[in-house]
Parts: C-alpha cells; sequence; structure tokens
C-alpha cells in the first residue's frame, strides 16, 4: 500500500525536529548534553504537587475529571488574570483562553492566521518549535534582522513597509536560543510601530520570571495590548509535563482560537488546570519560584566562568540575565559541524545553532548551550571539553585554509 500518497500537501512542511534527532543520539549513558531545552526535573515540587492532588480531589471532586469550557477552567483563568498583572496584563479571566503548552498556543494561531504563502516575519534566529507549529500551514518567512539586544526595530519597520505581513513571532525574554532580551526602549519603538502599521505580534514568553539578575522589563503586549497576542506557560515555573499553557489574544481573534481549539482536543486537561490552578491561586508560585532560581542561577554562572576560562578567544557568547541558555559564536566562516561529531565522540552535546535560522545556511558557527540540566561541576567539565574541541577545530580549518592558499598560489 502507498501510504505516502495519501498525504496532504501540508506535510510537505513537516519534519521532524532535527532537536529531537539529536537529544535521541544524546541520550546514551555518559553523554553529557548541552542539547536539551527542559528543565531540571529537581525544579519540579514534587512534594506540593502531591499535597495540590490532595486538595484538588477534595475541592472540585468528580469536575476534574470531567469535561469542561473549550476556553479553560475557570478558577486557573481566574489565577492567571490576577498572576498577569505583574506582567503590565490587565484582564479579565475571559480574555484568556488555556491552551496544551504555549506550543498548542502556537498551532491555534498558525492553524487560524497563515494560509498557504502568508508572510510570518520571524527573528533570525528563532524558536524552532514555533517554525514547526507553523510550517504546515505553509507560510512564507519574512527575516528580521537582530543583534546583541533582539531584534532591531528599524528592520521590522522596513520588513511592514515591503511586505504585508500576517503576524510578527517574537521571544523578546531570554530568547531561545539565543538567551537575548529586547530592552525596554526597543520595546518601546516595537510597540509604537506595531500600533503606527496596524500589525499583530505574536509574544512568546515562556521564560521571563526566570531571572538571575536585574529586574522585569515591561511585555509589549504591555505596551501595545490590541496588537499582540501575549502566550505564557507553567512549564518552566511549575511543570513541563501538565502541560498548561495560554494565550491573551485581542477579542476577535479569542474567539477563533476557541473554534480552532474545539476541533482539536475540545479543551486541555481539566485535572491538570486544576491542579495549576491551586498551584497560582495558593500563592505556591511565590515560594517556589524563588528555588527555580536558586537552582539555576550559580549553572549559569559555573557556565559563563567555564566559557571565560576554556573557550577560544575567537569566539563570543551572550551573557543573559536568566533563561535557560546560552548562544555562543565562532568567527565567520567556521563551520561546527566537524565539532559537534567531535564533541558527540567525546560525550559533550550541544545544539549547532543553525537549526534555529529560518534559511539553509546561515549560523553556520554558532552553538546553543543549555545550562540548566547539570549542577556546576559537570557543566564546567562539559565547557572544557567542548573549549578544546573547538581551539583543535579552529587550528584544523585554519590550516586546511592555509594550504589551500598555497595550492593555489603553487598553480
Ligand atoms: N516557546 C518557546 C520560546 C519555548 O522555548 C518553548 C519550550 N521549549 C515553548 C514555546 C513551548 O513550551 P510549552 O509548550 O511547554 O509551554
Amino acid at each position: 500500500m502507498d501510504y505516502e500518497s495519501l498525504l496532504a500537501d501540508r506535510t510537505t512542511g513537516m519534519s521532524a525536529s532535527a532537536i529531537r534527532e539529536i537529544l535521541k543520539v544524546v541520550s546514551q549513558p555518559g553523554m553529557i548534553s548541552l542539547a536539551g531545552g527542559i528543565p531540571a526535573p529537581q525544579s519540579f515540587p514534587m512534594d506540593l504537587i502531591e499535597e495540590l492532588t490532595a486538595v484538588v480531589l477534595k475541592k472540585y471532586g468528580a469536575l476534574a475529571f470531567q469535561y469542561d469550557l473549550t476556553e479553560g477552567f475557570l478558577p486557573l483563568r481566574s489565577a492567571l488574570a490576577e498572576y498577569l498583572k505583574q506582567k503590565g496584563i490587565f484582564l479579565t479571566r475571559e480574555e484568556i483562553i488555556i491552551s496544551s503548552g504555549s506550543q498548542g498556543g502556537l498551532d491555534a494561531i498558525g492553524k487560524i492566521l497563515i494560509g498557504k504563502g502568508s508572510k510570518v516575519a520571524v527573528e533570525a534566529p528563532t524558536y524552532l518549535g514555533a517554525l514547526q507549529a507553523f510550517n504546515p500551514y505553509q507560510p512564507e518567512y519574512v527575516r528580521l534582522e537582530t543583534d546583541d539586544d533582539g531584534v532591531m526595530p528599524e528592520s521590522l519597520e522596513e520588513v511592514l513597509r515591503c511586505h504585508k505581513v500576517k503576524f510578527i513571532y517574537l521571544v523578546p525574554t531570554f530568547q531561545n536560543p539565543t538567551g537575548r532580551t529586547l530592552p525596554l526602549a526597543r520595546r518601546v519603538q516595537i510597540a509604537e510601530i506595531l500600533q503606527r502599521h496596524g500589525a499583530l505580534l505574536f509574544e512568546d514568553d515562556p521564560y521571563s520570571d526566570l531571572r538571575y539578575q536585574g529586574t522585569q522589563i515591561p511585555t509589549i503586549k504591555s505596551l501595545a495590548p490590541d496588537n499582540v497576542i501575549y502566550a505564557g506557560t507553567l512549564s518552566k515555573i511549575f511543570a513541563p509535563g501538565l502541560r498548561i499553557g495560554y494565550l491573551a489574544a485581542p477579542a476577535p481573534i479569542q474567539r477563533w482560537l476557541v473554534l480552532s481549539k474545539q476541533g482539536v482536543d475540545l479543551h486541555t486537561s481539566t485535572f491538570n488546570q486544576a491542579l495549576a490552578a491551586e498551584y497560582l491561586n495558593g500563592g505556591y508560585l511565590k515560594e517556589h519560584l524563588p528555588k527555580i532560581i536558586d537552582l539555576y542561577r550559580p549553572r549559569q554562572q559555573a557556565m559563563l566562568a567555564a566559557l571565560d576560562r576554556y573557550f577560544p578567544k575567537q569566539f563570543r557568547w551572550t551573557r543573559p540575565q536568566g533563561g535557560m541558555f546560552l548562544w555562543a559564536e565562532g568567527p565567520e566562516g567556521f563551520d561546527l559541524d566537524q565539532a559537534y561529531q567531535e564533541a558527540i565522540r567525546r560525550n559533550v552535546a550541544f545544539v549547532p545553532g543553525r537549526y534555529f535560522y529560518s534559511h539553509v545556511g546561515e549560523g553556520l558557527a554558532t552553538m546553543r548551550l543549555n545550562f540548566t540540566m547539570f549542577d556546576e561541576t559537570v557543566l564546567t567539565k562539559a565547557i572544557k571539553i567542548l573549549g578544546e574541541v573547538l581551539a583543535e577545530q579552529l587550528a584544523a580549518q585554519a590550516g586546511a585554509a592555509t594550504r589551500e592558499k598555497l595550492k593555489i598560489a603553487g598553480r
């Protein structure tokens, strides 16, 4: 039977996530994987989850196991409306829709807004999972230029002037993959540009609570509420396996999101939403978040210190004030592929940065490094090994380039 012939056109845009493929390779015993993008299991409040499970059973009984509103469990939406105030987002609970992770929100937006050839503006590099969610709807990506402070407002202005984009996708705080954060001045400029062009932004914000230094920066949603769909998640501040995300979208879009979700899963797990509602309403996030931060902050510092000490001087890297990732970049022309293979042989993995670009051939000298999964000693060891591998590969590529030049000169 020819199953391939049955596939819809949209599957041409669907490919196995390169990162998932990498994660398969690197899950071998003994491997120190800086490739993953997942929270440390020690960051899950297991004892509390046990207590809250009992609370949910007692308080909600069978309701926690019944079908519920597509928009989401009301106590959770009330809790989120309260929680979002500290991010400058003032909404009623009716204006919030629960999604199955923020990933579910990305797919829903793709489904209702992207048609074949629709233009979607994305940062280069950007979150791979967003591209994966959007690809089946066959968009055409328009590239937004970035520097060390994230997306450049001039680039957004230019893109909106030259293209009719459906929406812009940004991760403005502690971006995945780079860890970069848009400073306030740029957010204000971007909010103004969005309003002036009547453009829509998808602000994906899974990491802003994981802040190890500095002070919180207002969300773009708080600066241009009518132009922004804001997506949040409890994955990094509670437990990702519960799959609790949420969207705050302008009302006309919200209506379509609900219709779309009805066709996908009717609603997100009632029990998990009830657990999340108790976590937020009981004030446990305030208690637990500092513990997650205390776990990750020294890990990030250890990785930064090791990079300073062991990475070749031709490399530069980001120094984010939070999140889960650092982004390192080698000299122009350096191709990290060989280094990746050699690092795997020495039991250290990372994600080559090229996977985070929507266009092929970019980011060959870049890498994403995750620091949440291992303790300081292991991270230091991994960076030391990586530093050695990179130094060797730099020398090898420089040697090859010299030989090539001599060959040309000798001809
Ligand atoms: N957006 C970004 C930028 C992410 O890094 C992630 C998780 N890797 C997600 C969305 C999806 O998270 P979740 O579905 O668990 O909420």
